[in-house]
């Protein structure tokens, strides 16, 4: 959608043969996307998100709220002004336009369908890549895909936004491109997960942050469209004394025990059972190698191009920011000279999205690190200040209004931590006010009570 409102013409191959239904109910009950293990499991959508959605995609944000989109502004609906400071100026940005997936993604597509320039193929699975003339010496150009049909679709750009699992790097293979820079790992974490809705479409209370780490797992509290909710547990995938949460009685025997969280079991559950998710992989990939594309007319784009631990929620608001960069740097370079563009849009990535990826895998790495120590009874101390920074941040959120917009810029991909703690005297501010987070005493069950509650007879 994007693309076609700067004229492009734009054709979506898509290989799960189902459209978008037409109403909330359906996409959730009936739609099937073989296509996304995600598909059904816990999501939110930040205010990075919200934010393109809003100034680029105006059409569709409303669309999302007629279907029902949850639209929730931490300052205006759910923070006390004795943590907030009260509404001030540009509180308008900590705004979510969040929902179930399914949900989110039928009127998104719904909406694509009908945008001028859009044309969405379903049912065509993408198998490889074909090639034309070279722009630069012994590199392959792509010059459209080839679909498992065997039809060969032209292209000026190739945009790859197969997800997570992408065969990019294999189909620019078998066009004898070098290899791409690929760096990639088991994310560590294992997610449990289920929905819940209310009687009268009220929303369980907000009394704390949408996640909170316990020791040794996470929870997730996300509210979503038309009075549905989601709550998850995350745990370590290699802590194999947690792995009797997969059953329901002991997963919803841990959620009760967490304060905060506990009253968010209060609604009905509207999926079969427990979703469960594991070996989830961190993920970059870099198309450019000693200065060089490995191959021109061809993009990967959101998950395709990087993807981390999804515990963070930040995987639409990045990969939307992504695509609005690809946008950008077609208006401003074009495509006449396929190299140029190859080289300016992975600088405009590595300038723009890719500091996201590097924070949230820092994040996740010390939170794993964390979650080791736990499981061991050891402390975990890294020699790491951006570990003690953003450890403060979370202390510091909790008593002073600068200090909690900062997190929630962060969190909520709204604003870089370079950009955040940029600001005059925050950092300081920061180590001050957080420096006694070690000392916070731990609300919920210790690793010994987790342990009782999942091996209960
Ligand atoms: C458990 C979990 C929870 C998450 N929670 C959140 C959250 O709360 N908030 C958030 O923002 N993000 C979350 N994410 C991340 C989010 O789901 C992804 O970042 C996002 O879906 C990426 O979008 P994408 O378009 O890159 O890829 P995808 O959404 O994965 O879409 C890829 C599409 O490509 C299609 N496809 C694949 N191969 C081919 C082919 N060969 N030919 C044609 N089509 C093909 C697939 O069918 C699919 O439709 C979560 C992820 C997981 C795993």
């Amino acid at each position: 959608m994007l693309l076609a409102g700067d004229g492009h013409e734009v054709t979506v191959l898509e290989r799960d043969p189902a459209g978008p239904p037409g109403d909330p109910a359906q996409a959730w009950e009936q739609w099937e996307r073989p296509g996304l293990n995600q598909f059904r499991l816990p999501h939110y959508f930040l205010g990075g998100f919200r934010e393109i959605v809003d100034t680029e995609l105006p059409e569709l944000s409303q669309a999302l709220q007629a279907a029902g989109a949850l639209r929730l502004n931490m300052f205006r609906d759910v923070l006390p002004a004795q943590l907030s400071g009260g509404w001030r100026d540009g509180d308008e940005r900590y705004e979510l336009l969040t929902g179930r997936r399914p949900v989110m993604e039928a009127v998104t597509a719904a909406a694509a369908e009908s945008a001028p320039g859009v044309e969405v193929r379903r049912g065509t699975a993408v198998d490889g890549l074909i090639t034309g003339a070279a722009a630069l010496p012994g590199v392959p150009h792509v010059s459209g895909v080839r679909t498992k049909a065997g039809e060969a679709i032209p292209a000026d750009l190739v945009v790859d936004m197969t997800g997570r699992r992408s065969s990019l790097p294999d189909w620019l293979g078998e066009i004898g491109a070098r290899p791409v820079a690929e760096e990639l790992e088991d994310s560590g974490f294992i997610y449990y997960g289920r929905h819940f809705r209310s009687a009268d479409g009220s929303l369980p209370a907000m009394i704390g942050p949408p996640q909170i780490q316990w020791g040794t797992v996470s929870s997730l509290t996300l509210p979503a469209d038309n009075g549905t909710w989601s709550v998850a547990l995350v745990a370590s995938s290699k802590d194999k004394a947690l792995r009797p949460l997969r059953e329901l009685d002991r997963w919803e025997a841990v959620v009760r025990s967490l304060p905060l969280v506990a009253h968010w079991l209060d609604g009905t559950p509207i999926d079969d059972g427990l979703a469960v998710l594991a070996r989830l992989e961190d993920r970059y990939r870099g198309f450019v190698a000693d200065g060089t594309p490995v191959a021109t007319g061809v993009v990967a784009v959101a998950d395709s191009w990087s993807c981390s631990n999804p515990a963070n929620g930040r995987g639409a608001s990045i990969g939307l920011l992504h695509a609005r960069t690809l946008r950008d740097q077609l208006r401003s370079t074009g495509l006449d000279d396929p190299a140029a563009f190859a080289g300016a849009f992975h600088d405009a990535t590595a300038e723009n999205v890719e500091p996201w990826y590097r924070t949230t895998l820092a994040t996740d790495r010390h939170r794993l690190g964390e979650i080791e120590a736990g499981i061991r009874a050891e402390p975990y101390d890294p020699p790491d200040p951006w570990y003690e920074l953003e450890k403060a941040l979370d202390a510091a959120a909790g008593q002073d209004p600068d200090c909690l917009r900062a997190l929630l810029d962060v969190r909520l991909v709204l604003r870089g931590p370079d950009e955040v703690f940029a600001r005059p005297g925050l950092r300081e501010k920061t180590l001050r006010l957080g420096a006694g987070w070690r000392d916070e005493p731990p609300l919920g069950p210790d690793r010994e009570q987790l342990l009782a509650m999942v091996s209960a007879p």
